[in-house]
């Protein structure tokens, strides 16, 4: 059988631990046998990124800039416990996706996988629901204050000019708590050009919702930038058949939980933080969701949504089974090897993406799953839970008819 052709290569980031060893199983069995795979290296594994003093995630982030899409594994971000299992690290190095939105930017958008067997919590959701999520600002770059003693908070902002604008926060007669939190029009606007562009890729409607009726200025201005933004796409999603609208948050929650699903809804840094959660959860799990970071000018990089997975990782070393889920990154592989396909015309790869997508779903429909999703179906007769290189040779084995 002749081995598709990729014209320009991927970026593919690999990362650590149980994932590091799923990447390459995955390669090996479902990639290179079909796919003359081309793709810029770069190793994103806790002692690499170590070794260069970080510098590879930045290289790595540049090089899905320069070429347009990535795939990327999960990675190792190091916190105290990490150093001393790592005593080689000098740093403890920034979370790699926070490196890597720092220099692309954009949006996150996760999306659950749907599989037959699994029932969303939710009965009336019947196809999935993306979350967009805005990642930058809010309380996640907020500055806190407590006081304890009557007095007046003020907000001053300083312009450059020497112009000053200056607010009563409140005036307390005790003890009281105050937050400063602000965002950026820049960002903003990213954000919505990314969810204007990601809902014409997937040709779904787009919802967006915040609190303005309350935070007239502050969620007042979200309102407002996705508006005048939505002005450069409205005639393509006239065209595309679908619609963009906005809706108040509790609106929205509603809305969401009565809906059939097949829409991507939009919220601010917070309300993607919590609302993610809660879609992952009644989906499913974060083992089927995939997760991709698109910028305003259409620039993607494709991973699975869950960490390392290291305590399958440490049962792996010591030669013990394990029952790692695959399908996620497996899903960041097919989304990378589609756009591309679709950036560079090459319907084949196109085509190998919906194909490997589709031998995951068969395999899992067909009654061969791994542990966590035998653990999380309604019915099991007839169903076999099998281990992480089972579960791959199974996939493998649909791919190949
Ligand atoms: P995790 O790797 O997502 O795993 C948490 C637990 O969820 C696992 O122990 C496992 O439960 C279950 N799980 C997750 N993915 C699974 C899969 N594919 N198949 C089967 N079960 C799965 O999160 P973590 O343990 O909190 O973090 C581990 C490391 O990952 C950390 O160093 C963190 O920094 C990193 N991390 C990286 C990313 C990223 O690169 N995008 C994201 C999050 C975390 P059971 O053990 O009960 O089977
Ligand atoms: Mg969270």
């Amino acid at each position: 059988m002749e081995k598709i052709r990729m014209s320009v290569p991927l970026v593919e980031m690999d990362g650590d631990e149980m994932t590091r060893i799923l990447w390459k199983e995955i390669k090996e069995k479902l990639i290179l046998p079909f796919v003359d795979l081309k793709t810029e290296y770069y190793d994103l594994g806790l002692l690499n990124r170590n070794a260069t003093k970080d510098q590879v995630t930045k290289d790595s982030a540049y090089a899905t800039l320069k070429y347009g899409v990535a795939v990327k594994c999960a990675t190792i971000t190091p916190n105290r416990q990490r150093m001393e299992e790592y005593p080689e690290l000098t740093e403890m190095w920034r979370s790699p996706n926070a490196t890597i939105r720092g220099i692309m930017g954009g949006t996150v958008f996760r999306t659950p996988i749907v599989v037959r067997g699994i029932r969303p919590v939710v009965s009336c959701w019947e196809q999935p629901i993306t979350v967009a999520r805005h990642a930058y600002g809010d309380i996640y770059k907020a500055v806190e204050l407590r006081t304890d003693e009557p007095g007046e908070c003020r907000l001053v902002f300083t312009g450059e000019s020497g112009k000053t604008q200056e607010l009563v926060v409140e005036k307390t007669d005790g003890p009281a708590v105050f937050l400063g939190q602000h965002n950026l029009e820049r960002s903003i606007r990213d954000f919505a050009r990314s969810c204007f562009q990601y809902a014409l890729d997937l040709k779904q409607d787009l919802w967006f919702s915040t609190k303005d009726t309350i935070s007239k200025i502050y969620d007042g201005a979200f309102k407002e930038i996705f508006e005048q933004e939505f002005e450069a796409y409205k005639d393509r999603f006239a065209e595309a058949g679908i619609e963009y609208f906005y809706t108040l948050i509790d609106d929205a929650v509603a809305r969401v939980i009565r809906s059939k699903g097949g829409f991507i809804w939009a919220i601010k840094n917070y309300d993607g933080d919590v609302m993610s959660d809660m879609i992952s959860t009644a989906f499913g799990s974060l083992a089927m969701m995939t997760s991709v970071l698109v910028t305003p000018d259409g620039k993607y990089e494709f991973e699975a949504a869950h960490g390392t997975v290291t305590r399958h990782y440490y049962r792996y070393l010591k030669g013990e089974k394990t029952s790692t889920n695959s399908v996620a990154t497996i899903f960041a592989w097919s989304g990378a090897l589609r756009k591309r396909g679709e950036l560079d015309q090459i319907p084949e790869l196109m085509a190998f993406a919906d194909r490997l997508e589709k031998a995951c779903i068969d395999t899992i429909e067909g009654g061969t799953v791994t542990g966590d999703l035998y653990r999380m179906m309604e019915n099991t007769d007839g169903v076999t839970s099998v281990g992480t290189e089972e579960f791959l040779d199974a996939v493998t084995e649909k791919l190949r008819g």
